[in-house]
């Protein structure tokens, strides 16, 4: 695949950067634009992290109408065919792909374990200099 080494780092700088700031969760494709890669390679690139462990896959339905396009909460994957109403506009709908998006949660004990690493690393350049 030949730049693989490229896109890991970028996602690894991407996701620890993420880790430290109070961001708990992202989508596909703001990775996507960093890295300057495809929507699909960026999902395949950030499994690797559920993996891992770093990271925790999330579906979210977001209401199909254009001009509202609500996150809707309660609903589990099992449910696909249900038939979902927007609670803020009021379209109902039967889910379809379209409405379904792929997050990320950044896993907490990540986090702390970021956190705790980039200080300890700070203290340690304190002490050479
Ligand atoms: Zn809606």
């Amino acid at each position: 695949m030949g730049n693989d080494f490229r896109i890991n780092k970028y996602a690894t700088d991407f996701i620890e950067s993420l880790a430290l700031s109070n961001v708990k969760s992202f989508y596909p494709d703001a990775f996507a634009k960093y890295a300057k890669i495809s929507l699909q390679r960026s999902i395949e690139e950030l499994l690797d992290f559920t993996e891992s462990g770093a990271l925790e896959l999330k579906w979210e339905i977001r209401c199909p109408n254009v001009y509202c396009h609500k996150k809707i909460d309660g609903y589990s994957s099992e449910q696909l065919t249900e038939e979902l109403n927007c609670d803020k506009c009021g379209q109902e709908f039967i889910l379809s792909n379209d409405d379904l998006f792929i997050r990320f949660d950044i896993k907490k004990d990540y986090k702390e374990f970021i956190k705790s690493e980039t200080s300890g690393k700070k203290k340690e350049n304190y002490l050479v200099s």
